[in-house]
């Protein structure tokens, strides 16, 4: 039998570290950021057209998604404002259509 914990140990060591973008949307400059967007879009769905007034249920998304690319990140004309139920819609079928080409998240 091999190291099979040792494999599983390795693998999520793995998926945390090629993931360090997760970390960004915990910081001020993002917080910052998209609070802009969602300004600059006048707290509106770009989708549903929908005015949100509780700004707690408004995304920053990203337009071209950015996959760990810090210039797409933190580029203000690469990100637009969606309501949640919007985002969790687009979000959802992003993450199928990744899985079925890549065979892994994002
Ligand atoms: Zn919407």
């Amino acid at each position: 039998m091999p190291n099979r914990h040792g494999d599983e140990r390795e693998r999520s060591r793995r998926r945390d570290g090629a993931q360090p973008w997760r970390a960004w949307y915990k910081t001020a400059r993002w917080q910052a950021l998209r609070w802009r967007v969602l300004v600059r879009d006048l707290f509106t769905c770009r989708m549903c057209k929908r005015i949100e007034a509780d700004t707690s249920r408004l995304v920053a998304d990203h337009v071209a998604p950015h996959r760990g690319d810090e210039r797409l990140f933190w580029d203000e004309t690469n990100l637009q404002c969606l309501c949640k139920d919007c985002h969790d819609r687009v979000k959802q079928a992003d993450e199928r259509a990744s899985i079925q080409t890549r065979g892994v998240w994002w």
